[in-house]
């Protein structure tokens, strides 16, 4: 016990001790002894219950408690009452001035943000930009259900997959048809989810515009490119012996040229096609055709080799997934030095499929691997150009495998070699007609 309330006690005590020994002597006088000690003693206890009584009324009561006057313990247990209402509505105002400040940020939050309990699947609390992007009401869509008042998007879907579900979503807001929206689903605790919906309309119209610009500057530059590579090749640079090296490097110029914009165009076209038309491509015939592409390009100078498995064949767009097998050959050959060998190899994996060209190059260090598909990213640049590279042929090939739902990966080691595999999904696979069993009655 702390000093001054031990010394409070002391005090409460001989003063109850004093009332008690005058109302004794004063009943010993009188010649009422026992009676006068008996009055003093209720009238002792009817005092505790008084101050009791006021301390009850000074708890229940809301108003402000003003500090105690006095000593003794009554006046000390006030004094501690009121500290303690003291220090709870400081904590209050603090708590309340936080809770105004969290309501201020996530009002002037641009995103949307919705708690969802995943057990009912209800709205618990949403900030004022979700009623602009998705158009939630305040207070009717509290504790509705969320598949109901966020329809159309998928959300009873999303939260059942769980955690295992797609982190990002983009949809179109249920409030407004001209707004996209990016979804997010956040589980951060076991029964509350958070949803944040941020409009990237914007972003997207961006993006538009930069894609087309790409596309109509490429367009653009075409035709001009056409005249001018017209008219050098009608050049015969034999006749001007001295201007032959200028003309050569003019034309290697001018096919680099034209070779970007039709990468830069072919970039543009895959970047907007979500589907495409799928038909059979008949891997023979594909892979026979790259090695005659591989031969020319190479002159001699590499081993061109062709594994086919023979049994199997693909669904998808032939012309895509040409260019796409083209780039990859091609590469091969221009970043393998003289007397390397090349092999292009199309088998099964499981139930897929599984396309890999490989070279004994110059090799890719791991540093480089996880950027080496973005536009115009090249290990060496001087190398590249020298090759007659765009920077841009990883590129369409990564595009092309995501509209075949297919997967690239890239293995390589400096100076050993590099193989870059395409794996198809079974749904992808087709079987070669020569390959399927002959029926029975025929192979009797
Ligand atoms: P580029 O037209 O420059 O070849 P790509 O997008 O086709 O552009 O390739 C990007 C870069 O990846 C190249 O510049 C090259 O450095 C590296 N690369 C691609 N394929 C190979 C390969 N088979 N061996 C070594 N490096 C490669």
């Amino acid at each position: 016990m702390p000093k001054h309330l031990r010394s409070a006690w002391n005090r409460t005590l001989f003063r109850l001790a004093t009332l008690l020994v005058i109302a004794a002597l004063g009943g010993w006088l009188v010649g009422a002894f026992w009676q006068v000690l008996a009055i003093g003693a209720l009238c002792v206890v009817a005092w505790q219950f008084w101050r009791l009584r006021a301390v009850l009324r000074r708890l229940t009561a809301r108003a402000r408690l003003q500090p105690a006057q006095g000593d003794g313990v009554w006046n000390e247990l006030d004094r501690l009452l009121h500290r303690g209402q003291l220090g709870m509505r400081t904590r209050k105002r603090r708590l309340l001035a936080m809770l105004r400040a969290y309501r201020a940020a996530t009002a002037a939050l641009p995103d949307a943000l919705v708690v969802i309990d995943r057990s009912t699947q209800r709205v618990q609390w949403f900030n004022k930009a979700a009623t602009t992007l998705l158009g939630l009401r305040h207070p009717t869509d509290l504790n509705a259900p969320v598949n109901q008042c966020l329809q159309p998007l998928p959300m009873s879907h999303w939260l059942s997959a769980g955690r295992n579900a797609e982190p990002m979503l983009d949809a179109t807001s249920p409030a407004n048809p001209d707004l996209r929206l990016n979804l997010r689903l956040i589980p951060y605790s076991d029964q509350y989810w958070l949803l944040v919906a941020r409009d990237v309309s914007k972003l997207l119209r961006l993006e538009e515009m930069r894609r087309d610009f790409v596309a109509n500057v490429s367009h653009e530059l075409r035709t001009p490119l056409t005249v001018v590579h017209g008219y050098l090749d009608m050049l015969d640079a034999d006749e001007f012996p001295e201007w032959k090296p200028i003309l050569e490097e003019m034309q290697k110029q001018s096919n680099r040229m034209t070779q970007l914009v039709e990468d830069l165009l072919t970039l543009s076209r895959l970047e907007v096609q979500d589907s495409l038309t799928d038909e059979h491509i008949a891997m023979g015939s594909m892979l026979a055709t790259l090695r005659r592409e591989a031969e020319a390009l190479s002159r001699k100078r590499q081993t061109i080799l062709v594994e086919d498995c023979g049994d199997i064949d693909l669904w998808g767009s032939n012309k895509e997934l040409h260019s796409a097998f083209s780039n990859l050959v091609s590469n091969a050959v221009r970043y393998t030095p003289v007397g390397g060998t090349i092999t292009i190899a199309f088998a099964r994996e499981g139930d897929g499929a599984v396309l890999s060209v490989r070279d004994t190059g110059y090799g890719i260090p791991a540093s480089h691997l996880p950027r080496i598909t973005e536009r115009f990213y090249r290990v060496s640049t001087s190398r590249s150009r020298e090759s007659g590279g765009t920077g841009l042929g990883l590129s369409i090939v990564k595009h092309v495998l995501n509209l075949h739902q297919a997967r690239l990966e890239i293995d390589s080691a400096v100076g050993q070699g590099s193989t870059f595999s395409v794996h198809f999904g079974p749904a992808r696979v087709h079987r070669r007609e020569s390959a399927l069993p002959l029926p029975q009655s025929l192979t009797a």
